[in-house]
């Protein structure tokens, strides 16, 4: 990283296999610190009971969806389950440049995206702690149709191959640990030196760090 693309803000991307627990975990820290916030995708996928247009999603229908993607309005999109996802280039990028942290619950296929735009983007994977685990969670859940479960059931195997690409692997076994797992990460990414020294500019100085970063 250059003196010049030094960026206060640092970008989390959570990912997980359906029924690992991931939206309830990344609500309970997003909850508990303000500061970061969630990136809210574009999606063709209908609303499940509860979600609201804007809040959960952007609900678009898929000939919107694909005129975004034409005009690179995302900074990532791929197919999940069937149904197009995305995520809006310029509200990121705006952030970024602000200095806020921001995450993006995403799938692998955006994360491979994001990580090449964005190398020192912090890739978290979310394990389940057993396949009978995830399916009794979609199941319980009852938003989706059964067809719907079945499809994410089959799919979990493939997703769950590329935890390896991730720095991160939480295991979502007892929802507290897992909360405070991703809580240090979350913190110990902040203290990285080159989000301090983009925070603390007029310190460092002070102190006579004139740090380069390759
Ligand atoms: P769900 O339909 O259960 O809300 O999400 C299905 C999958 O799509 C999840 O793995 C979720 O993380 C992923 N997803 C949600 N938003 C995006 C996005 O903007 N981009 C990508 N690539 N995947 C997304």
């Amino acid at each position: 990283m250059s003196k010049a693309n030094l960026s206060a803000g640092s970008l989390f991307m959570v990912v997980a296999p359906s029924g690992a627990g991931k939206s309830t975990l990344v609500n309970a820290l997003l909850a508990q610190d303000p500061a970061i916030k969630l990136s809210i995708s574009y999606t063709t996928r209908p609303p499940r009971p509860g979600e609201h247009n804007g809040r959960e999603y952007n609900f678009v229908s898929a000939p919107d969806f694909l005129a975004r993607r034409e005009a690179n309005e995302f900074l990532e999109s791929a197919e999940v389950h069937g149904n197009y996802y995305g995520t809006s280039r310029v509200r990121i990028t705006e952030q970024m440049k602000a200095g806020t942290d921001v995450l993006l619950e995403i799938d692998w296929q955006g994360a491979q995206q994001v990580k090449k735009q964005f190398p020192d983007a912090v890739g978290i994977f979310i394990l389940p702690p057993s396949i009978a685990a995830l399916e009794e969670r979609l199941k319980k859940r009852g938003q989706d149709d059964p067809m719907v479960i079945t499809r994410r059931i089959l799919a979990a195997g493939g997703e769950i191959a590329h935890a390896p690409e991730f720095e991160y692997a939480i295991i979502n076994h007892e929802f507290a640990t897992a909360l405070s797992e991703l809580t240090s990460i979350v913190k110990a990414t902040r203290c990285r030196f080159a989000q301090q020294a983009a925070r603390n500019t007029s310190l460092f100085a002070q102190l006579g760090i004139h740090a380069e970063f390759s």
